[in-house]
């Protein structure tokens, strides 16, 4: 195994992408440097060291033993919907499930067989057009199965696993496993298993209802959901809520509301929401989210927990 030079230059990586490509079919997308904060939602962040978008699991396999062959750590990315960059960008491989691939959809009565690349509003709508209810809370949340898997995203009283019957998942090794739903342990707002598996899809199953309910329900998720949400770039709520109260009173309570640092602000409108005006770094957004910590912590004794993830480096 030879060691990751923490500084690969640009001859190496080239060397590195070189190789890799040799090893996988032509399908599947290997870039060097590539910036990062045009696949995140909050569009910010520096570019990862090498971008693999695998057209197959064997691809995916195969990558992951050359990365660990090769000492380079590996980054998994959804629709970077969840995600804080930081503006040193992400060393060693990031890899996409984004594929179509790796993305395909399949309907057979009431279940959907999804890939992990899938996006949650295509789910939502296959079921819709399929006459399933129990769905339609994924239409608003802008990431992928994958992403959504990992984190048992949830919205409008609903969450990704309760409508899940089976999961797909590779290891570290690259070996494959597909788990019903009671053998996998799930949180709120984690699948821990997803930690330090990569989601390859997931089952979901739905029930029967008119076109009629199902729309009247995506309709109303809809209408709350951009009444209460900000327009701009964001990674949706940063902050999981505190048990006492929901994360954007208590900020709005503190007066934080419009305070910004630099290109980053507190949503006017949702205090549990960081956007970005234009020409925020992650410094920026970084330096806000430790103001709002810092007054919790000193008004009101409240410890708040990042629901956003924060990778790569400074
Ligand atoms: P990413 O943000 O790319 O990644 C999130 C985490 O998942 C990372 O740790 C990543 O490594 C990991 N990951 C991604 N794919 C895989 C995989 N295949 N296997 C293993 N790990 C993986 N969230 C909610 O829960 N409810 C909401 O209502 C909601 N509303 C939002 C609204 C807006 C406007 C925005 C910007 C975000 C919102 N979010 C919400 C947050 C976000 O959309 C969800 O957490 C979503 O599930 C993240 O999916 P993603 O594909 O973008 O993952």
């Amino acid at each position: 195994m030879t060691t990751l030079d923490p500084t690969l230059n640009c001859d190496r990586l080239a060397t590195l992408a070189h190789g890799l490509r040799a090893l996988l079919t032509p399908g599947t997308e290997i870039r060097t440097r590539e910036p990062l904060a045009k696949r995140t939602t909050l569009r910010v962040g520096g570019a990862a060291d090498l971008f693999v978008e695998p057209q197959t699991e064997g691809d995916l396999g195969l990558l992951l033993g050359w990365s660990a062959d090769h000492g380079l750590p590996v980054t998994v990315l959804g629709r970077g919907s969840n995600l804080v960059v930081r503006d040193g960008g992400i060393r060693g491989v990031v890899l996409s499930l984004a594929h179509e691939g790796l993305s395909r959809i399949e309907v057979d009565g009431t279940r959907l067989r999804c890939g992990a690349g899938a996006r949650l509003k295509a789910v939502s709508n296959e079921a819709r057009k399929a006459g399933l209810t129990g769905l339609e809370f994924l239409e608003g949340i802008p990431g992928s199965v994958g992403g959504a898997l990992r984190m048992n995203a949830g919205a409008m009283g609903s969450e990704t696993f309760k409508s899940v019957e089976r999961l797909r998942f590779m290891g570290p090794a690259g070996e494959v496993s597909d788990l019903a739903v009671s053998e996998v342990a799930v949180e709120y707002r984690c699948c821990p298993l997803l930690k330090t598996h990569i989601a390859l899809g997931a089952v979901f199953v739905g029930q029967p209802a008119t076109p009629e309910e199902i729309r009247a329900r995506m309709d109303q998720f809809n209408t709350k959901r951009w009444t209460t949400q900000p327009p701009q770039p964001s990674a949706g709520c940063t902050f999981k809520n505190a048990p006492a109260l929901p994360t954007g009173k208590l900020v709005d309570e503190l007066g934080l509301k419009g305070t910004h640092i630099g290109g980053a602000m507190v949503s006017g409108l949702h205090g549990n929401f960081i956007v970005n005006l234009g020409n925020a770094t992650a410094r920026d957004v970084l330096a806000l989210i430790e103001k709002v910590k810092q007054c919790a912590l000193d008004e009101r004794g409240i410890e708040l927990q990042t629901e956003v993830e924060i990778l790569g480096e400074d």
